[in-house]
């Protein structure tokens, strides 16, 4: 047995405690990445259980398989586009675009025309993340969009912040910024819409700039970087089952190039995950790299002398694990602890960097 495994009752727990904290605030639950590796349809059926109808997608299959499951749910295509196909097919699925520059507006805008339809979009802004949206100052061609695309319907403005969870003031900066460009819209006598700027960091750390509306995704698994006013829980492990338990002599050495040698006689098991799994590549992998800062260049460091203890739990006990980490497959050291084979073992996996494990919910 192999699995990995998502909790319903921390996910529902962390459904409603952000609900709670966003308050009045319109939670768009961002499900890139098959819904950050917990799968789309399942991770969308319990959000929709619990009260969140608005769904934020990067690929159009996302949002086909969104739409399939929920005909009155709305969904935002966060990356803009300008291929009539896809827009075509988007549009179809009654999806919201976004518009990250005049020539996607363009593109929408003559797409819908094409239709006889409006087409309802949410303007960018770019605030220095660099990839969608027009710049916040002086680009006329932003009010062009409110202006003069006949066929445009613009329903909000966003943009994206590129450090929330380690800097304040860059977050800031940016948030300024962008209430400059809804200024400038304003002034010019349109409506923004519904603005949102928020990603799970921002949101927990920033209540002041929740606007109408916020983007979260890794905070509905509860694996942030920083420490809000929210209290979340971790969701999602991975699960296996002792394949093979063995007693090694001393000096017997354990793995690849024979990172581990035995000191004493010990008892080993082998268990059925690896770094392809994404065992073990969590610290370092994580939404977020330690490594582009100070303290994870420390923590590299710090690693090279001592070598990471890499845990898991089996029947409950922290276990370690011996040697280095193979693709599939870790021997673990069970020498204290009472274990036979088929008994569960746990570790604790990052879903964004698990691999080729079956998601099952319980
Ligand atoms: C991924 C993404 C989010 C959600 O980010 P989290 O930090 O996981 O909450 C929000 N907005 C945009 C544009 C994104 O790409």
């Amino acid at each position: 047995m192999k699995a990995y495994v998502v909790e319903r009752e921390k996910l529902i727990h962390n459904i409603q405690a952000l609900r709670a904290f966003a308050g009045s605030a319109t939670i768009w639950a961002v499900l890139k990445g098959n819904g950050y590796g917990i799968g789309i349809v399942p991770f969308s059926r319990i959000l929709h259980e619990n009260g969140i109808d608005h769904f934020a997608v990067t690929e159009l299959k996302e949002a086909e398989a969104l739409r399939e499951n929920w005909p009155d749910a709305q969904i935002l295509m966060m990356r803009s586009t300008a291929d009539p196909a896809e827009i075509n097919a988007l549009l179809d699925l009654g999806v919201i675009l976004s518009v990250g520059s005049y020539e996607t507006a363009s593109a929408i805008n003559s797409a819908a025309a094409e239709r006889a339809a409006f087409a309802e979009v949410h303007v960018a802004i770019d605030t220095g993340m660099g990839r969608y949206g027009f710049l916040p100052k002086n680009d006329d061609k932003l009010l062009s969009v409110f202006e003069s695309m006949k066929n445009l319907r613009v329903g909000g403005m966003f943009t994206h912040f590129h450090s929330a969870p380690s800097s304040e003031k860059a977050t800031k900066r940016q948030f300024e910024l962008f209430e400059a460009a809804v200024g400038q819209v304003r002034a010019a006598g349109f409506d923004p819409g519904m603005l949102h700027c928020c990603n799970s960091h921002a949101f927990v750390k920033h209540p002041e700039m929740h606007l109408d509306a916020v983007r979260l995704g890794s905070a509905f698994l509860g694996r942030l970087t920083c420490v809000g006013k929210v209290e979340l829980e971790k969701v999602g492990h991975a699960e296996c089952t002792l394949e093979e338990i063995r007693r090694i002599p001393k000096g017997q050495t354990v793995g690849y190039e024979a990172g581990f040698k035995a000191r004493q006689p010990m008892r080993i098991a082998v268990i059925s995950l690896g770094w392809y799994n994404g065992l073990a590549s969590s610290r370092r992998n994580d939404l977020y790299r330690f490594r582009d800062s100070l303290a994870g260049v420390l923590h590299h460091l710090r690693d090279m002398v001592t070598r990471p203890k890499i845990f898991v739990t089996v029947n409950g006990h922290k276990c370690r694990i011996l040697g280095h980490v193979g693709m599939v497959n870790a021997v673990v050291d069970v020498t204290d602890v009472e274990c036979g084979l088929g008994d569960k073992v746990i570790a604790q996996i990052n879903p964004l960097t698990m691999k080729g494990l079956r998601v099952q919910y319980r």
